[in-house]
């Protein structure tokens, strides 16, 4: 079973098929004609009466949907409740296999401020910081009087780029502390903070693991997620380009002591921020889930990732499965879109939905899409995200697979809702994105990239 939606859980289908695993989707009420229904071999409603995306929180129901359908196993895709330690607790309880790390992995990493803790534990330098959440603004401010602005609040629960806070001067500590607190607890229902050093321009490069049930783990190389729009990423690249190979050993060595440390199982991301003038990284956090982009290290090194948690989740070692390290070699660059139905035109890049009129997608040699609604007749509900469809393009080298890119992205043809195509082509055009020298602050300082 997939606890999960959209194009992520046709993903975790897929991969069940090759291995002939009978499939078992869930569905709100919203999403009776949503497609991941059609491509599981049973679906059955969830959480009836629930609004939209409360229904695929609903740990009583899902279990229940498992325990009456005889699943084996539930995949928990990305978002929803795959980071939740309370969730792993009531699978594992309902005697079901989950196919992710164990729920004290999931516990440990969920609480930034303790995965910091483990980081520095294993002798992973993070990002100077407070060892803990901050209780008030005047701790806050003590903070910042002793190491200096500029400084970043980040939630202690925190996710998807939301509840974080940069505090440029001291007079801003209290303003942006009550901030950040009431967003932190209407995103995730903890205000919980805490207050990490603001690296200027620094590079998101985050590794790959995949750890067994007897402490075997791997890393399968890095991705640069810098091009990001309100700390949210846009575009994912495979593997980092122009990367210092002293660099990339010791940012993959470091992610893999990390997680042998803390006995990490299934598959997971250690996140870096990399400050490209000192050539210094800095833990910043794990996510230990899949995913979005977990496709072009999939294109890169040709190992089916969703294959691979299901196997290990059976009990299966890495060697078993011919995945040691020296067996995990980088082939050629990958790059992923996240095409969304969001309008670029618009500040906000606001939201459209609706059905789609006309749908064509760019195709060809090198070219993945992975999604659930890029069909003629496809429709976009409002309730949940406007991930439309992942375009990702592998060639033989990062500005080849730019090309591809752009190829594609001028192949398809979107009629009845609008895209953030034209946004994305901008990015694919700029020289230092196919440089490959970008940063965080990319999207910030090209407001060129939203005509
Ligand atoms: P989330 O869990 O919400 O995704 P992360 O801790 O992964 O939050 O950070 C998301 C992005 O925010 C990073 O990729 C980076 O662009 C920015 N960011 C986070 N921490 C810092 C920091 N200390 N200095 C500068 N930028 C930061």
């Amino acid at each position: 079973m997939v606890a999960n939606r959209g194009e992520i859980a046709i993903r975790v289908f897929r991969a069940c098929h090759e291995l002939g695993i009978r499939t078992v989707s869930i569905y709100s009420e919203q999403d009776r004609r949503m497609m991941h229904r059609f491509k599981s071999d049973e679906s059955y409603l969830v959480g009836k009466g629930l609004a939209p995306v409360p229904a695929y929180l609903c740990i009583p129901d899902i279990v229940r949907i498992a325990k009456e359908n005889d699943v084996d196993a539930i995949h928990p895709g990305y978002g929803f409740l795959s980071e939740r330690g309370d969730f792993a607790d009531a699978v594992l309880e309902a005697g079901i296999r989950l196919v992710g790390p164990n729920p004290e992995a999931i516990k440990r990493m969920g609480e930034k401020t303790m995965a910091r803790k483990a980081a520095t534990e294993a002798g992973v330098t993070v990002v100077p910081g407070t060892p803990g959440p901050v209780k008030c603004a005047d701790e806050a401010y003590a903070f910042c009087k002793e190491h200096g602005v500029p400084v970043i609040f980040k939630a202690a629960y925190g996710g998807g780029g939301r509840g974080m806070r940069k505090v440029n001067k001291l007079e801003e500590v209290k303003e942006q502390f009550e901030r950040a607190t009431s967003e932190a607890v209407a995103a995730f229902g903890n205000g919980a903070l805490f207050l990490e050093k603001f690296i200027v321009r620094p590079r998101h490069v985050e590794v790959q693991i995949l750890g067994d049930k007897y402490g075997n783990v791997i890393h399968l190389y890095e991705r640069d997620c810098s091009v990001q729009r309100r700390h949210q990423k846009v575009v994912e690249i495979a593997p980092a380009p122009n990367l210092d190979p002293r660099i990339r050993d010791a940012i993959t060595q470091d992610a893999v002591k990390l997680a042998k440390y803390v006995g990490y199982e299934n598959a997971g991301t250690v996140e870096f921020l990399l400050d490209s003038s000192t050539g210094k990284f800095y833990f910043i956090e794990v996510n230990a889930r899949l995913q979005v982009e977990h496709t072009v290290t999939e294109e890169i090194t040709g190992v089916d990732l969703v294959r691979a948690q299901i196997k290990v989740s059976e009990g299966y070692t890495l060697p078993d499965l011919g995945l040691t390290q020296d067996q995990i070699k980088v082939n050629g660059s990958s790059i992923q879109s996240r095409l969304t139905t969001e309008n670029p035109a618009t500040p906000d890049f606001t939201p459209d939905t609706g059905r789609l009129d006309v749908c064509v997608s760019g195709e060809g040699m090198g070219i993945r899409l992975d999604s659930a609604s890029a069909y003629s007749g496809g429709f976009v509900s409002p309730f949940y995200d406007s991930l439309l469809v992942k375009v990702i393009a592998t060639d033989k080298d990062h500005p080849n697979a730019c090309q591809k890119m752009l190829r594609a992205l001028r192949e398809f043809t979107i009629r009845g809702v609008k895209t953030n195509i034209p946004f994305i082509v901008n990015v694919l055009q700029n020289p230092d994105f196919v440089n490959g020298s970008v940063d965080t602050s990319f999207i910030e300082e090209n407001p060129q990239l939203f005509k």
